[in-house]
């Protein structure tokens, strides 16, 4: 694949380097993405030329700051297919997104005694936020079971929600999984039973086109870094008319009206939300990996993505005593992985010493690992940069750890 007459790969500098001694072999892109030299520039270029805090200022540096943030906030709504540009907030991440959420529609719209359902592959960012919030209101938190396959069990989730059901929060993609769930379902069986809906997609939109409107999430999140973009931004969509009847999450300058010693009003949308100094230059970065991901189209990403997965899942089947978690036919760029009897941190370790950059544990989802009575898995995650020879050094290196380990 080609970007602006060259080879892709060679648009990511980091990738040009030894670990150990070997060239490396970055398979850890679910955790985060690699950055291309458009965005590191970007944000060099913001830091060089027109440095400035945003939204209050009246000379000419802030102005800039304030459009190139505004114009990456557009090119955000553009992408997901929201309506409004005050329906995308921008936070720190994926995590900071379900805080808010939970924080702030939970003050606003759960009561003692109702229901939230969340799922058993959720990543802890989509569990520990709503757990604190049913502890502080007194509601009841459910699980949409996993089942051995990666998927989720629906017969169950469609038997089990009722009107006591408030608020349905779900990963697009799971992480540890890479199981894709079959969100329009998710968001049709929530909204049938009067519930709301947010959709974690943290891993779905690296990967994969998304229509907030079309699909009519009520929320949508997900983080920059995950997406080619720099670390410290994230964008929580919101349908309007529910982000208008919550309160602030977060208060300070910028997303107040009027501020008196008796008392404060709010700021419109998307402001209401955004408390303090953002993170100016990488909301700008996230922009421009946005318009670089557009560039190469999702589909060719796609592409690449799908025929390293299915060379790599072949080629690690055919290692013996090796086993796969998450078998789903509909799944994103992730294998997870164990060797019988074999601690999964001492194949990541080993790896490592080659030069392979791999993920080892329970990747933040500890109910996935109790499910399948496991401690963890080895995850190779794929992006666009990755190649066949890639998958090759990897088969080899963990054919190297079964053999010393064993
Ligand atoms: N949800 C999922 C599915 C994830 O994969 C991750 C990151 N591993 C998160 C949430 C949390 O994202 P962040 O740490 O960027 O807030």
């Amino acid at each position: 694949m080609e970007y602006r007459g060259k080879h892709i790969r060679q648009q990511f500098p980091i990738l040009h380097q030894k670990i150990h001694g070997k060239d490396l072999v970055y398979l850890d892109n679910a955790a985060t993405a690699q950055k291309p030299s458009v965005v590191l520039e970007a944000m060099d270029d913001y830091y060089t030329k027109i440095n400035a805090n945003i939204h209050r200022g009246v000379h000419q540096l802030s102005q800039d700051a304030t459009d190139a943030f505004e114009l990456a906030r557009e090119k955000v709504r553009a992408h997901i297919g929201a309506k409004l540009t005050s329906e995308i907030i921008v936070t720190k991440g994926t995590t900071e997104g379900i805080n808010l959420v939970a924080y702030s529609w939970g003050e606003a719209f759960l009561e003692e005694g109702d229901e939230i359902f969340i799922t058993e592959m959720d990543h802890h960012s989509n569990i520990v936020p709503w757990q604190l919030l049913a502890a502080k209101k007194k509601a009841v938190i459910k699980y949409i079971p996993l089942q051995d396959d990666g998927t989720l069990n629906l017969t169950h989730f469609r038997s089990e929600i009722s009107p006591k059901t408030k608020m349905v929060a779900v990963n697009h993609v799971s992480n540890s999984l890479g199981t894709i769930n079959p969100i329009e379902e998710l968001i049709a069986i929530a909204h049938e039973n009067d519930a709301h809906i947010l959709i974690d997609g943290a891993q779905s939109v690296p990967h994969m086109s998304i229509d907030v409107e079309a699909l009519d999430a009520d929320f949508y999140v997900f983080s920059g870094h995950k997406v080619f973009g720099p670390t410290g931004v994230g964008i929580l969509y919101g349908k309007e008319s529910l982000l208008n009847q919550m309160p602030p999450y977060h208060g300070g300058g910028e997303m107040i009206k009027e501020v008196k010693m008796s008392g404060s009003t709010w700021a419109e949308l998307p402001h209401k939300f955004e408390a303090g100094t953002p993170n100016i230059a990488e909301m700008i970065g996230l922009g421009v990996a946005i318009d670089f991901i557009n560039e190469l189209g999702l589909q060719n990403i796609h592409d690449v993505e799908m025929g390293l997965l299915e060379y790599a899942t072949s080629e690690l089947q055919k290692i013996e005593r090796l086993k796969i978690y998450g078998t789903s036919e509909s799944k994103a760029s992730v294998i997870s992985f164990l060797l019988d009897g074999i601690h999964p941190y001492d194949v990541g370790m080993i790896l490592d010493k080659l030069g392979i950059a791999v993920r080892a544990g329970h990747h933040c989802t500890q109910p996935v690992m109790d499910h399948f009575g496991i401690p963890g898995t080895v995850r190779v995650s794929f992006a666009l940069y990755n190649t066949v020879e890639e998958v090759d050094r990897l088969v080899e290196g963990v054919k190297r750890a079964k053999s010393m380990l064993s």
